[in-house]
């Protein structure tokens, strides 16, 4: 890991990033108070059968931030280090990702304290359907949609929907996304988000002044969305991927891999280390390589005070969530980095999630081409809203996703009222 994870509350941050955005809008109290607090919070404990036939109760959250533009949607984790914080935190973000994209959500999160690589399936299976049970009377389509985050998955969503279900009496696909395709999952689902980050990578390099064609990417954490990155830079925007990454360390090449190939080698072996003819690089390496693009798509906190000043690309695409902390930011920014930030670069996976629930509730489905046409209008246009809010405001590019979606968070709730 290039960095260890900041030990800062990230729901202070969350905070803090509202009190930015709040003076440059200049927004009353009213109106920042309301965007500084979770809508609705539940903690439940619970027990849960193990396999040796004693039982532990176990503690979730469920948070919704802010449900003024429709229904809360976020992903639900399961983790040892999970806390209220920090799904609050990851509700406010899911909160500004769902507005800057446009699309018709406010924000939740949930989380499970677990550690579901001690856990069998059957375990799993259990824990998933109680705590599904606890949340069940504030989930559901027109109320809070869940989806997978870290450690779950097409499984989990499975559970929780049948879970949702036999309570209900009949059958609710539109309670979850990132279901399986035969339970009413979305086409086009499982490659959203690199193909979300391809597209608003696209669109910014024009603005930049980078080369697409024939220029070189770094990808950090070659997984679901830096794999996918990938394969359509190299596929259908002609970039030479020179280094990419997984948990086990890195690869260079300076003439480029071919993705798929790289793809394949980490299908046989587990890893991308040992692709032959590229050289090993460490993980801290792929940050700092000499490329036009460089795209974060494995963990938090990668990009620091400590590297910043390091980072050669010249535009840096955040598939991955929170890679950058805020004082490297201002030196990205210093440096005239374009950052892709994470609520605009990855919101592909969400937005595909919404047209999941949309197929789901009219129970009429679309082809893999209607999906990818529909995201990459909503990637353009969503582009296109944050690259002008920064020209207006004279801010880099995070400020201003967050200063598209709090806008219309405010717009929401100001045309609402406030009841009664
Ligand atoms: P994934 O588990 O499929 O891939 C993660 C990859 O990162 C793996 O290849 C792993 O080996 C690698 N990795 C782990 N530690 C690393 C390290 N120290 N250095 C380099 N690589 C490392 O996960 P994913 O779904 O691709 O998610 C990656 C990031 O993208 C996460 O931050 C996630 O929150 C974010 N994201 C994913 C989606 C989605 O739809 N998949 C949507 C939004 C955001």
């Amino acid at each position: 890991m290039a960095n260890e994870p900041s030990s800062i509350n990230p729901f202070e941050t969350a905070r803090r990033q509202v009190d930015i955005v709040a003076e440059l809008l200049k927004m009353d109290e009213g109106a920042r108070a309301v965007l500084k607090y979770p809508k609705r919070e539940l903690t439940v404990n619970f027990p849960v059968r193990m396999d040796n036939g004693t039982y532990r109760v176990f503690t979730g959250y469920r948070v919704q931030y802010n449900m003024a533009r429709g229904p809360c949607k976020g992903g639900i984790r399961y983790h040892p280090s999970v806390t209220l914080d920090e799904v609050r935190a990851l509700a406010a973000w899911m909160t500004w990702k769902c507005a800057v994209v446009n699309i018709p959500y406010g924000g939740a999160k949930g989380g499970v304290i677990c550690d579901p690589k001690h856990m069998s399936p059957g375990e799993l299976e259990r824990l998933t359907r109680r705590y599904a049970s606890e949340i069940s009377g504030i989930i559901g389509p027109e109320v809070d949609i869940p989806a997978p985050d870290v450690y779950t998955d097409s499984q989990t969503m499975a559970w929780i929907m049948d879970t949702y279900s036999m309570q209900k009496g009949y059958s609710v696909p539109g309670v979850v996304t990132g279901k399986p395709i035969s339970l009413g999952g979305s086409e086009g689902r499982g490659e959203a988000t690199g193909r979300g980050c391809a597209y608003v990578i696209r669109e910014a390099a024009k603005d930049a002044g980078v080369r697409v064609k024939g220029g070189s990417v770094a990808i950090q954490g070659f997984g679901n969305a830096g794999s996918v990155a990938a394969n359509l830079l190299y596929d259908e925007q002609g970039a030479k991927i020179v280094a990419v990454s997984d948990s086990k360390g890195g690869i260079y090449k300076a003439d480029g891999f071919n993705p798929h190939a790289v793809e394949e080698h980490k299908k046989k072996t587990g890893s991308v280390v040992g692709f032959p003819g590229a050289k090993s690089i460490s993980n801290e390496e792929v940050l700092e390589t000499k490329a036009d693009i460089l795209v974060p798509a494995a963990l938090e906190n990668q990009i620091t005070a400590k590297n910043a000043d390091k980072i050669q690309a010249k535009l840096v695409a955040e598939a991955a969530n929170g890679p950058t902390v805020p004082e490297a930011d201002t030196i990205l920014f210093q440096k005239k980095t374009t950052v892709l930030p994470d609520v605009l670069a990855n919101a592909g996976g969400v937005t595909v999630s919404y047209f999941e629930w949309a197929q789901d509730i009219q129970g009429f489905f679309w082809p893999l081409s209607e999906v990818n046409t529909r995201l990459e209008r909503v990637m353009v246009q969503s582009y296109a809203d944050v690259h002008k809010a920064a020209q207006q405001y004279k801010v880099h590019n995070r400020t201003a996703a967050y200063v598209v979606a709090i806008q219309r968070v405010v717009d929401a709730i100001r045309i609402r009222g406030i009841y009664p």
